[in-house]
């Protein structure tokens, strides 16, 4: 991993992902049958055979074998299974002593470079806590208790858009009291935070009556934190049904963005777009 010198932004150099395959040439790996999954599953997790870094640091989760499916179309007793999948491998990688930071996500769509179309996910073991996710917890994060960005309130959990998304579509999702971590989440919570996970997915394919490009990440607390309190994001770049808003040269340069969609009219609508 090298530091840019004036920007101290980390930058992973990964040659062996040159020779990743962009789309499997013999059918669905994750299908039953296919490379990844032989045996017939509901849902299952395995190292990625792709790796981004070395030592089973990277992982792939299957949501479901049925490729056309998605996380927001499955019943809420399935998306709780993969909660409780999540919340195992975040113990289990957690446990080794050179993991500080479990970071569990999705890409969704091949606008944001998902390769293989079937409902999956990643995990990826940090030996060391990402700059952005140390920043969040320093900074204190906690849920946003606006209630004009705020589209979802139920049982102690709450769903909001942010307050200065970069991305046309960003939402955040979290306990409304402090719970650390998948592993130390009860029952009940785990329940609640399925059923408002798949209630924010679909309100998203219905945002653009499509199903929406997203990415997705669990934001859990490193090791040697005491503060970091669980929440998810869900951002897309779609501004528009088809419609992608690139981050362009301006906002690269400067790291300053210019965002299309108003926050609070993206709430409203989100509001509305309940089953
Ligand atoms: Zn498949």
């Amino acid at each position: 991993m090298r530091q840019d010198p004036w920007l101290n932004t980390s930058v992973h150099i990964v040659e062996s992902r040159q020779s990743r395959p962009n789309l499997p040439s013999d059918g669905c790996p994750f299908c039953v049958g296919g490379l990844e999954a032989k045996e017939p599953y509901e849902i299952k997790s395995f190292v990625n055979r792709w790796p981004a870094m070395p030592d089973d640091r990277c992982e792939v989760v299957l949501y479901t074998s049925n490729h056309d499916s998605s996380l927001a179309e499955l019943s809420t007793s399935n998306v709780k299974k993969i909660v409780d999948l999540w919340a195992n491998r975040t113990d289990a990688l957690m446990s080794r002593s050179d993991v500080q930071n479990v970071l569990i996500f999705e890409n969704r769509g091949r606008e944001v470079g998902a390769t293989i179309d079937h409902p999956h996910g990643q995990i990826y073991a940090f030996d060391h806590v990402p700059e952005r996710t140390k920043k969040r917890i320093d900074n204190s994060w906690q849920p946003d208790s606006d209630s004009t960005r705020r589209f979802i309130e139920k049982d102690g959990w709450a769903a909001w858009v942010t307050y200065a998304p970069i991305y046309p579509v960003s939402i955040e999702i979290a306990p409304v009291k402090r719970i650390a971590d998948l592993t130390t989440m009860s029952e009940t919570d785990r329940i609640a935070f399925a059923e408002i996970l798949r209630d924010v997915l679909q309100r998203l394919d219905r945002l653009y009556a499509s199903k929406t490009p997203y990415m997705m990440w669990i934001n859990q607390q490193p090791k040697k934190y005491s503060t970091g309190w669980f929440n998810i994001e869900i951002i897309s770049p779609w501004r528009e049904k088809d419609i992608t808003r690139f981050i362009a040269a301006a906002e690269v340069a400067t790291g300053e963005y210019f965002n299309p969609l108003n926050p609070e009219d993206l709430a409203k609508t989100l509001r509305s777009l309940n089953s």
